[in-house]
Parts: C-alpha cells; sequence; structure tokens
C-alpha cells in the first residue's frame, strides 16, 4: 500500500518529467475541532477524520489542487486509482492537452492498480508500460 509520502514522491516525479513547473507538497490540513468533537458527541454523534493529509499538486507555485489519499485498509487501490484520474484532470485542465500521453497511440494513458502497485496502463492492450512515478522511463 502507497504512503501518502511514496504518492507524492511518484506524482511529483510524473509532473516533473512532463515540466518542471509542476510541483507537490504534502499539506497537513487541520482536523475537526474539538469542541465541534465534543458538542456533537454530547448529541450521540461523531464526525469521522476526513484526510488529515493531503499532496497539495502546484503549478507555477500555485496550489492547483489536492490529492487525497485515505489510509483505510480496503479502499486502497480504488481511491487510488481515483485520486490519480483527478490528477490528470488537473494537469488536462492546465495544459489543454490529454496526459500522460500513450507511447504507442493517440490517446492517454490510465492509472491501473495491480497486485498492490499503481502502473500507467495502454486503454487498449491494458498493457502497465511504467509504475507510477516512472513516466521520465517513456
Ligand atoms: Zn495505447
Amino acid at each position: 500500500m502507497f504512503s501518502i509520502d511514496e504518492l507524492a514522491a511518484c506524482v511529483d516525479a510524473d509532473l516533473r518529467a512532463l515540466s518542471d513547473r509542476w510541483s507537490v507538497e504534502i499539506v497537513t490540513t487541520e482536523g475537526v475541532p474539538d469542541q465541534v468533537r465534543e458538542t456533537a458527541a454530547s448529541h450521540g454523534l461523531s464526525i469521522p477524520e476526513l484526510f488529515p493529509q493531503a499532496v497539495s499538486v502546484r503549478h507555477d507555485g500555485f496550489p492547483y489542487s489536492r490529492l487525497t489519499l485515505s489510509s483505510g485498509p480496503d479502499e486502497g487501490g480504488e481511491q487510488l486509482e481515483a485520486s490519480i484520474e483527478q490528477l490528470k484532470t488537473f494537469v488536462a485542465e492546465v495544459t489543454t492537452e490529454e496526459w500522460p500521453g500513450c507511447p504507442h497511440h493517440r490517446h492517454a494513458l490510465v492509472p491501473t492498480y495491480e497486485d498492490g502497485s499503481l502502473g500507467w496502463a495502454c486503454p487498449s492492450s491494458h498493457e502497465v508500460l511504467v509504475p507510477l512515478g516512472g513516466l521520465s522511463q517513456l
């Protein structure tokens, strides 16, 4: 399973393979204030902790968007794929091009979670071409 540090390092490597205008930073969001939590508890409610850490994706230093990574035991792969799909959308919005391009076709690669690791796969052949973080090898 990926830690937030591994996710940040892989995303950073893949974005820098595209352009050095991209960077990432791990940010810690503030949790729910104790007072709110206690008030909720007194009414028999509990407030779930939501993503205490996120990867902030920056373009020219501007914090463009955030990727979140749940640390839940069962939701690793799908959540990670969804995060990377979100990243593809951010990049496409900024560059107006699909990213990352498949070296063999005119389409973008897709994030694919298999056997505990995440890679970039061709959507036609379903072949995983490089692991997440490995786009500079293409
Ligand atoms: Zn392809």
